[in-house]
């Protein structure tokens, strides 16, 4: 007995990373030779992607059956579309990725991708159609170059190069003495969390999915890392479907539609103009941010003056 329990704590420690973090679920799954929670059906098909439009239809979904997170959701992200997901911590906004990404299942409604229901298809080709790049990027232990070709194994070097130029990480993994062969994650070099960012971007952008989800990073980055992150996202973003899950609207003005959860519902959905003119949640967040962001420049004022 305590010989079993001992690894099953740990697995149990390593799913709650994983459902934390949305690490790289798959290679996590394939290091454990576990499976998720999540089973494929005995006919599931690999998902037949030709355009990657992505319908909620009235979702529901609980951690814990007393406590409902999403209480019938639907949104559309047409082919090609980028949708941003906002509202305040706890909304579910993450909770919507992991189940495009199906680590847990809806209880009632669907999530479909080009008229698919997910649950009928294998978990490998729907996550081979999906580029996760995840709040808390967790590096493996091995080379930078690795890292970044894992979005892609049969990449030439030069690709994996071209990748890190886009994610705008290129010439910091140039500047290192070992550059692309530096050693980096828990044994190896720190990167801080804007540069391990952008490493899961270059892995991203190798991977070239159809769909992508950006759960962007609540730490306070600085101003130019932000900027640097945006545009990297921008381009991968481009001609795909794209759900961002935001905490910095800034970020999100350009969005087809803007979605605001609030307790488990959607309280208002529309353009950036459009939430606006409507002065109600996403205003008064709105307004709440921008204040932020003069206050912040306020005080670098005051200390470059001093
Ligand atoms: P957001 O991304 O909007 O901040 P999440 O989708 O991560 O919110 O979480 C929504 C709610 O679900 C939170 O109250 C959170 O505590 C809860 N929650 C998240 N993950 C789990 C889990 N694995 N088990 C139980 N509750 C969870
Ligand atoms: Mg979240």
């Amino acid at each position: 007995l305590l010989q079993l329990s001992v690894p099953l704590n740990f697995i149990g420690f390593v799913y709650r990373e994983i459902r934390q973090g949305l690490t790289d679920i798959e290679q996590m799954f394939d290091l454990l030779e576990v499976e998720a929670e999540v089973v494929d059906h005995p006919d599931a098909r690999p998902l037949d992607i030709h355009q990657g439009a992505i319908a909620f239809r009235d979702v529901h979904f609980s951690y814990d059956p007393e406590r409902p997170i999403l209480k019938g959701i639907s949104f559309d992200v047409p082919a090609g579309k980028t949708v941003a997901i906002v509202g305040p911590s706890g909304a579910g906004k993450s909770t919507i990725s992991r189940l495009l990404y199906r680590f847990y299942d809806v209880q009632k409604g669907a999530i479909t991708i080009d008229g698919q229901d997910i649950r009928e298809v294998t978990q490998k080709s729907l996550r081979a159609a999906i580029g996760m790049v995840p709040q808390d990027t967790v590096l493996f232990n091995d080379t930078i170059a690795y890292n970044i070709r894992y979005g892609r194994p049969s990449a030439t070097e030069e690709e994996v190069h071209a990748a890190a130029e886009v994610a705008q990480i290129g010439s910091f993994i140039e500047s290192l003495p070992h550059g692309y062969e530096t050693m980096v994650g828990e044994r190896g070099l720190k990167l801080s969390g804007g540069e391990k960012q952008r490493v899961a971007i270059a892995r991203t952008i190798l991977k070239a999915p159809p769909i992508l989800i950006l759960d962007e990073a609540t730490s306070a980055l600085d101003t130019t890392t932000e900027h640097e992150i945006q545009a990297a996202l921008d381009v991968v973003s481009k001609n795909r479907t794209t759900l961002v899950i935001a905490h910095r609207l800034s970020t999100v003005i350009n969005a087809d539609e803007i979605i605001v959860l609030r307790d488990g519902g959607i309280a208002e959905r529309g353009t950036h103009a459009d939430l606006l003119a409507q002065d109600g949640l996403y205003a008064s967040m709105w307004n709440r941010q921008r204040e932020a962001t003069q206050a912040e420049e306020h005080l670098r004022k005051v200390r470059e003056s001093d």
